[in-house]
């Protein structure tokens, strides 16, 4: 049977998913994000992905990592543990950006995967499963792959012609959500749901740190419990707006890109 189509996304859809607290939510129902990122080498990473997690519907942003300081200075309100275990509970992880891949970065991965949350990997959480996709495939939580090209190579082989294609197959053998980043972001999941085109970008995000960003922004929707398609999309058109409105102001740098999130996410979500 033929797959069904894949859908644009529009401001109106992602307004609809976006989680919003109900009077009774406190911090802890609204979803605890933790993400493991940065390093010492690449604190700028932390910052970048745990910023992005503010701005979406999460109550409350756990760092875990080397880059506890730098995370503290940008954002007072992200609460730090030295790594993964010891951040206590989340509904929902973001590993790999700036992470690095030694035996400790390996750990934190294997650890959050073999939890019963939905995890996000990024960037060097990516290089880690790469090396052994049982750890995925075995996996029965959603888990959310974000990798560009290159990434999605070592995952799944060339992306191709075909990226709706691509990012659908590579979900299916992997057992997880593909988000194929690129000038138009294509989301799959491993089962028979739609799969999403996001064409809320601009071309100016293609510099170093926008997928931290974005990496953050989707994680506060899982933990705010968006399913992964969904929290995907929406995250990946929030972050496009975002690109869209620094490149409005002037050259486009991921921080620059973080520091429009909120207002993106304001035009959006009404
Ligand atoms: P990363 O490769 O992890 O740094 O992430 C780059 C971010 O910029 C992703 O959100 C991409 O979708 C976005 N991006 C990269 N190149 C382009 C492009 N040519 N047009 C629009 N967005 C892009
Ligand atoms: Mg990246």
């Amino acid at each position: 049977p033929e797959p069904p189509a894949a859908r644009l996304v529009t401001a109106e859809a992602v307004s609809d998913w976006w989680p919003r607290p109900g009077p009774n939510d406190d911090k802890y129902t609204r979803g605890v994000v933790g993400i493991a990122a940065g390093s010492e080498q690449y604190p700028g990473a932390a910052i970048l992905s745990t910023g992005g997690a503010l701005s979406g519907p999460a109550g409350y942003v756990r760092y875990a990592g080397a880059a506890r300081d730098a995370v503290r200075t940008a954002h007072p309100e992200v609460v730090s543990a030295r790594s993964v275990a010891e951040a206590g509970r989340a509904q929902a992880w973001v590993v790999g950006s700036g992470l690095g891949t030694d035996d400790d970065a390996a750990d934190a991965v294997r650890w959050v995967l073999s939890t019963d949350l939905p995890v996000l990997l990024d960037a060097d959480g990516l290089t880690i499963v790469s090396r052994d996709l049982h750890l995925l495939r075995d996996r029965r939580a959603p888990t959310v792959l974000t990798p560009h090209d290159r990434e999605f190579a070592r995952l799944a082989g060339d992306v191709g012609p075909d990226r709706i294609d691509a990012a659908r197959r590579a979900a299916r053998d992997l057992g997880a959500t593909v988000l194929l980043k690129g000038y138009r972001t294509v989301i799959a999941g491993p089962d028979d749901g739609p799969a999403y085109v996001v064409a809320a970008g601009v071309p100016e995000l293609a510099t170093a740190g926008t997928g931290d960003v974005l990496s953050g922004v989707i994680g506060s929707l899982l933990a705010g419990g968006l399913a992964p398609a969904e929290a995907a999309a929406a995250g990946a058109f929030v972050h496009g707006i975002a690109g869209r409105l620094a490149s409005e102001a002037g050259p486009v740098v991921a921080s620059r890109v973080l520091g429009r999130l909120p207002e993106a996410v304001g035009r959006v979500v009404s």
